[in-house]
């Protein structure tokens, strides 16, 4: 392991994740902020979790934070999508994805990624607490909203 003035390196719990899970690296490089850590990597557990339930190959394009919201961008070896859907849909962009038949694991991992999102929508950015201010795009708690201007 890294070692760092003695002290050995400390790791997100994202970082620790995929270094025990290699498979789900996402190909894509992107991140979010430190304050998602522990909704990123419960979502990839939870991802991680059923593949290895269904036996059906999931792989992690992307995850990233993008318009103040989180992103995870995955690819499902199962042949369940429908065709494109809109999830969101602003003056300043759309945000579609593939369709998934009901019941399908594509289906799942949506539902933990939606999961994630909104939970990521509820803490600050900064440290993981509960969110208080929106602030543009993010969320900060009561300490970081003072803090972070
Ligand atoms: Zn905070």
């Amino acid at each position: 392991m890294t070692q760092n003035n003695g002290e050995p390196q400390r790791r997100t719990r994202v970082e620790s994740f995929l270094l025990q899970q290699p498979e789900l690296e996402p190909h894509i490089d992107g991140h979010g902020p430190v304050g998602w850590d522990e909704v990123i990597a419960d979502s990839l557990f939870e991802i991680a979790a059923l593949a290895k339930a269904t036996g059906v190959k999931i792989r992690i394009a992307q995850f990233k934070e993008k318009f103040g919201k989180l992103r995870i961008y995955t690819e499902i070896d199962e042949l369940s999508s429908t065709g494109f859907e809109v999830i969101e849909r602003t003056p300043a962009h759309v945000h579609l994805r593939t369709g998934a038949v009901p019941g399908s694991t594509r289906e799942r991992v949506q539902q933990i990624v939606d999961a994630a999102t909104a939970r990521a929508a509820k803490v600050c950015v900064r440290c993981g607490q509960p969110a208080t201010l929106t602030m543009g795009f993010y969320q900060f708690c009561s300490e970081h909203s003072t803090a972070y201007w």
